[in-house]
């Protein structure tokens, strides 16, 4: 459920109003960048074992968000999913 008061909100802001998201497979962006984090929860994004292989990113690939935090917040930040960019 979306709770204003989840630890995971403690330093957001407008920022993730009105989001669009694409649900996608996570990709290492560079040689030297490997994975990311959750904006939420900070799990790990990457394309090892044990971390998480896909989950939902803004259209510019830049911030991801897992399947919970996506699921618990999609409705307090009003996001859209995009689909067959
Ligand atoms: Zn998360």
């Amino acid at each position: 459920m979306s709770d204003k008061n989840d630890w995971r909100l403690s330093d957001h802001d407008e920022f993730y109003n009105n989001l669009q998201l694409k649900h996608a497979q996570y990709k290492r962006p560079s040689e030297s960048w490997d994975h990311d984090h959750c904006e939420f929860c900070f799990d790990k994004f990457s394309e090892y074992e044990g971390d998480l292989h896909e989950g939902y990113c803004t259209l510019d690939n830049y911030h991801w968000i897992c399947e919970v935090c996506f699921n618990d917040f999609k409705d307090l930040f009003n996001w859209s999913v995009i689909n067959n960019i």
